[in-house]
């Protein structure tokens, strides 16, 4: 198991950056989200009048939950103080760009983005949608809506047969 990291542990990383790097970041809320799944953290910002307003820093659960090694939490964290640091500077979204890259190394952070692959899949419940007459896997979908309404609307590509389903965890 590793480090827990609590709000305030992820504020202090932030705070300590920002006085590095001469460009606090001190009003920025810090949010913690349960429904991320598919990024480890963000940064939000709104653009208003060729001015870049931030809004807070936002952290996946499960990046803080002990799951990963500290490095990869403060590489995350750091990353996204970048963000905040290139684009409220500058007025602009720099996005991943090589001027948001330099910063990351003269921060002392890997330039690149890995941090998707690191993110745990989370097996939800769905549905398997097959072809009635060969048995074979025509789609998955999540919603049962959207099911309902291939199964109505549409035959399967293999043999224009009636497509069935069942339910299942991917
Ligand atoms: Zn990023
Ligand atoms: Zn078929």
């Amino acid at each position: 198991m590793n480090k827990v990291w609590s709000v305030e542990d992820v504020r202090k990383l932030l705070h300590e950056t920002g006085e590095k790097a001469g460009f606090p970041c001190t009003d920025v809320s810090v949010e913690i989200s349960k429904r991320m799944e598919k990024t480890m953290g963000s940064f939000l910002f709104k653009s208003k009048d060729g001015k870049i307003i931030p809004h807070a820093f936002r952290f996946s659960h499960v990046l803080l939950s002990g799951y990963y090694d500290e490095t990869v939490v403060r590489n995350v964290i750091i990353h996204e103080y970048a963000h905040y640091y290139v684009n409220v500077k500058d007025n602009r979204n720099h996005m991943h760009d090589d001027y948001f890259k330099k910063t990351c190394e003269s921060f002392g952070i890997p330039s690149h983005t890995y941090f998707k692959e690191l993110l745990p899949r989370i097996k939800r419940k769905g549905y398997i949608l097959v072809c009635s007459k060969c048995g074979s896997q025509v789609a998955a979908r999540r919603k049962i809506d959207a099911v309902k309404n291939i199964v109505e609307m549409k035959v399967s590509g293999c043999c224009h047969a009636k497509i069935r389903y069942r339910s299942s965890v991917f």
